[in-house]
């Protein structure tokens, strides 16, 4: 053990018997840590990607209790790498194809630590005056990045699913509920309409914002699973002539099993002629508006009174950082802010705890800033240019031989597919099962599943700084090795 670790703090007692270190003992633990994250990196590809493990087995392997002095740091990262990191699921592994897969950038990594370093609150503008303004920088150079006017500002947040809740919080204000006052009972019933496809999250919001599920309409999708806007007109007339009013339009620009497209243009007509918020849900595919042969897919969401999209999926900020813009700051605030006396400050327009719920916030905005000025946007738009590539090539091999068919039009990086039994439904669902775990317990590739039109699906999405052509070759090929060794019909 390295004698700098366990020198008693000579030069700050209070901060000794608080457990503190010295600046000496904490550049020897940065160190250590900066070695351990730059070997993490280059090895990570060897390790499973995710662990064989039962719950409860990395419990066991940590102490029941806390201990009651100060442990050198030596050992903690020790117990790090030998019991948490084996029981990791690396999202970092670049065969990680699951979800919506993502990465660590190296530069967010760095920012990460600053962020600790000054560990700052930026609830009030004066409790950190930097920490909002590169908050509003970086998401100021996100929304002229993904080619957004500047009648649009925003703020980060921890997830989508907090930014949507937000934008539903303004959307009910909008609507003309005085539930800021007055709470929701005894107002008018209020509705929600996004598509089958969408988000789990827009439901959840409509839970959690007093609406509740029923709220919530599921309008039917097309054969490329993206939203009808005739079924939209439609079930808004209805609820209309029903005395309900509509809160919330959701629009999704790559949706959570296909990334498929909703015809945003078509549908912000609907909400502009009936009067209603429209929220557009880019969480994954919204940076992809950076790429100039993606930007056409992207029509119509300058339309939008909301948009979120998640620099911590495709752009590789660590996670959190979910940004949501808008249009009006005006409902947002009028739904939350509530400033109490010990927090006046006299510069309320700049005060970022006014909109949404939580009051203490993470130098979140640092992360993107040292992301944008560390890759440049021609760096960000060429790696995911070069997943939406990588995929579609993968698309391509994968249906040769005639085994697997695509389940969906392949969008952004994403693809949906199957081995095809047709008239075997049942047989299909346990082959393509067996097939997904055959490969999954391989540990060199993670893919995921989703349903479509009723049938199991096999999905694969490339969003990973550390994927190369070679991980996705390895993954086709064992997905067609298990396809040939396994057989549709025993169970099991
Ligand atoms: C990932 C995702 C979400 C949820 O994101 P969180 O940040 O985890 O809340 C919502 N919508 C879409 C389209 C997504 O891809």
């Amino acid at each position: 053990m390295p004698d700098h670790i366990d020198r008693p703090n000579r030069e700050s007692p209070a901060a000794a018997t608080a457990g503190d270190w010295s600046g000496e003992t904490l550049g020897a633990a940065l160190g250590r840590a900066a070695e351990w994250t730059i070997d993490y990196r280059a090895r990570v590809e060897q390790r499973p990607v995710f662990p064989d493990l039962a719950p409860g087995d990395v419990r066991r392997a940590l102490a029941e209790a806390p201990p009651r002095t100060p442990e050198p740091f030596e050992r903690v990262l020790a117990d790090f790498d030998e019991h948490i990191v084996s029981g990791l699921t690396h999202w970092n592994h670049p065969g990680f194809l699951a979800y919506f897969s993502s990465s660590t950038r190296a530069p967010s990594i760095v920012a990460e630590l600053l962020v600790a370093a000054v560990g700052v609150n930026a609830m009030l503008w004066r409790t950190s005056p930097a920490a909002t303004e590169v908050e509003r920088t970086a998401v100021d150079w996100l929304r002229q990045a993904v080619g957004l006017p500047d009648t649009f500002s925003g703020l980060i947040f921890d997830t989508a699913s907090t930014s949507t809740f937000t934008a539903l919080l303004a959307a009910r204000e909008r609507a003309g509920v005085a539930v800021r006052d007055d709470g929701l009972p005894g107002g008018p019933a209020l509705a929600v309409y996004t598509s089958e496809q969408s988000h789990s999250s827009v439901e959840k919001s409509a839970i959690a914002a007093g609406l509740g599920r029923r709220s919530v309409r599921r309008i039917e999708t097309d054969a490329a699973f993206r939203m009808r806007p005739e079924a939209l007109e439609a079930a808004i007339a209805d609820d209309l002539e029903r005395g309900i009013r509509p809160a919330m339009v959701c629009a999704t620009i790559g949706t959570t099993s296909t990334a498929s497209i909703d015809p945003v243009p078509a549908l912000a007509a609907i909400a502009k002629r009936t009067g209603v918020w429209l929220h557009v849900d880019a969480a994954y595919a919204g940076p992809a508006a950076m790429v100039s042969e993606q930007r056409p897919l992207f029509r119509g969401w300058e339309a939008a009174d909301s948009i979120v999209l998640n620099p911590h999926k495709w752009l590789g900020t660590s996670l959190d950082c979910s940004v949501l813009l808008y249009r009006d700051a005006a409902p947002f605030r009028a739904s939350l802010a509530l400033t109490p006396i010990y927090l006046e400050s006299g510069n309320d327009e700049t005060n970022l705890m006014d909109i949404g719920l939580a009051l203490g916030r993470r130098f979140r905005g640092l992360k993107l800033w040292v992301l944008f000025r560390c890759a440049g946007t021609d760096g960000l738009a060429a790696t995911m240019r070069r997943h939406i590539a990588m995929a579609e090539a993968a698309a391509a091999r994968l249906v040769e031989g005639g085994v697997f068919e695509l389940a969906a039009p392949v969008s952004f990086s994403t693809v949906c597919f199957r081995a095809a039994r047709e008239g075997d439904p049942a047989g299909e669902e346990r082959w393509n099962r067996k097939i997904l775990a055959r490969v999954n317990a391989a540990g060199r590739s993670f893919l995921s599943h989703t349903e479509l039109d009723g049938r199991y699906t096999v999905r694969l999405s490339v969003g990973s700084v550390h994927t190369e052509e070679r991980h996705l070759d390895e993954a086709l090929e064992a997905l067609h090795r298990a396809a040939a060794d396994l057989s549709p019909g025993e169970p099991g």
